[in-house]
């Protein structure tokens, strides 16, 4: 029977392992192989005089990155990984990997992103790259920790829709019989349509769909959000959970990853402090402006040279508060004492953008101007709009991405790295 390699040990006896090579090597009368699995390393060590015939030429056939099962007797040996070896009785190919590999595995060889990719189930054997995966999963399972214990009802929305949630360019057109149909760019609407159905707590883990043009380390065509809404909340109420679950999944990778922040040779995860910083707009325009060599004024938008600058001289998460509502979507609620201002936020890592939020309209009537105001049509909304005019409970929320939480948890370059498979303007296959 087949045991992880991590469990194997010297005072286990036998074991059988099933594993990828990792590394192969003949010094004459002895061979080494490195046998990987999703749990470690271990070292099988061939005598060649003291191991049965068939061992010695599946050993001679065998190539870097085949299957194979390996049985025999395991023993301590300082040098070795993990301080032990296995010196086979059986050694069976389960699958024999071609040679040369389109990449190298061992990462003797630095291999560009786009070779990475383009190779993605290779890269991912590697361990420092697996990581990543690890640690993403570890930050999903914080998340729905968090709100599932808050009552929270997970939801899925339709990723194929009609028209567009905040009107724009960003939308990818598709074929859908004799209809015009989009992929959808957030599952806003719905989300706030639930709360209208009375369900007070949603969220959402999917994909968001976004026609971005230019190529960016930080967007992708295809994200993951992490969108929730909350009936009677208000926009604090909201941006103090997601400040929770940041700190949490922070909490819970630092935590239960050690093993995978040591591949990718992060020493210590630093847990942000909650109490995030609240930054007025206008303030993040001033230090901007002070900063920065294009020029900048109240009412415009934040654009990546600005918030790296303002990220730089807060120093942590932070929150980027009363937004002009001119530049956040329609459905964002104005300030009673200053409409020109809404209750709208973002949350914002020193390197960029995480999160956007606010709480929302729940007027119908004001919603409709809010919505012409933008110069959109509110009869592309009517299914929309139709549950504000049928009892509507105030409420708030927000868009996480899922990738940029990852991406600035690990210091990653490239969002990309973050995603098994990308979705760029380039990048359709595989
Ligand atoms: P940005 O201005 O940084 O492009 P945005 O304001 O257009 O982002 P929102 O519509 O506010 O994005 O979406 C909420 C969150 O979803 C963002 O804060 C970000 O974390 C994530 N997100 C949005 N678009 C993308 C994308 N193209 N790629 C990766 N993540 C995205
Ligand atoms: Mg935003």
């Amino acid at each position: 029977m087949r045991i992880p390699i991590q469990e194997v040990t010297p005072g286990i006896g036998k074991a059988e392992i099933v594993g990828f090579v990792h590394e192969l090597r003949d010094l004459g009368g002895l061979s080494f192989l490195l046998i990987r699995d999703r749990t470690g390393i271990i070292q099988v060590t061939v005598p060649k005089k003291k191991v049965p015939e068939h061992v010695l030429s599946a050993v001679r056939e065998v190539s870097r990155e085949s299957v194979v099962r390996v049985s025999g007797t395991v023993k301590a040996i300082e040098k070795a990984p993990g301080g032990r070896e296995l010196v086979p009785e059986t050694f069976e190919i389960v699958s024999l990997a071609q040679s040369p590999l389109p990449l190298d595995v061992v990462e003797k060889v630095p291999a560009e992103l786009d070779t990475r990719l383009d190779s993605r189930f290779l890269d991912v054997r590697r361990p420092r790259v697996a990581a990543v995966f690890h640690i993403r999963n570890a930050c999903i399972q914080a998340v729905y920790e968090q709100l599932f214990s808050r009552g929270f009802i997970q939801i899925t929305t339709p990723k194929v829709v009609a028209a567009a949630t905040e009107g724009g360019t960003e939308l990818f057109p598709i074929a859908y019989f004799e209809k015009e149909a989009f992929l959808n760019q957030s599952p806003q609407l719905y989300k706030q349509m639930m709360m209208g159905a009375g369900f007070e707590r949603v969220f959402e883990i999917g994909p968001i769909f976004r026609a971005e043009e230019h190529n960016t380390t930080k967007h992708l065509n295809e994200a993951t959000s992490i969108d929730v809404e909350v009936s009677y909340a208000s926009h604090h109420d909201v941006m103090e959970l997601l400040e929770e679950i940041v700190i949490a999944a922070y909490r819970k990778v630092a935590d239960s990853c050690g093993q995978f922040l040591e591949q990718m040779e992060i020493r210590d995860l630093p847990v942000p402090a909650s109490g995030f910083p609240r930054l007025p707009y206008s303030e993040a325009i001033e230090i901007a402006a002070k900063k920065i060599d294009e020029p900048i004024a109240y009412g415009d938008d934040i654009g990546t040279a600005a918030e790296k600058a303002i990220g730089e001289e807060i120093g942590s998460h932070y929150f980027i508060v009363d937004w002009p509502t001119a530049i956040k979507p329609y459905y964002a609620m104005p300030c009673e004492h200053d409409p020109s201002v809404c209750k709208a936020f973002d949350m914002m890592h020193p390197r960029m953008e995480l999160s956007s939020g606010s709480e929302r309209i729940h007027q119908h009537d004001l919603l409709v101007r809010q919505i012409q105001a933008k110069g959109l049509n509110p009869e592309s909304f009517s299914f929309y709009l139709t549950p504000f005019r049928y009892g509507m409970p105030p409420h708030s929320g927000w868009g996480l991405g899922a990738e940029r939480l990852i991406m600035t948890m690990l210091g990653l370059q490239n969002i990309r790295e973050a995603v098994l498979f990308p979705r760029d303007r380039h990048r359709l296959v595989p």
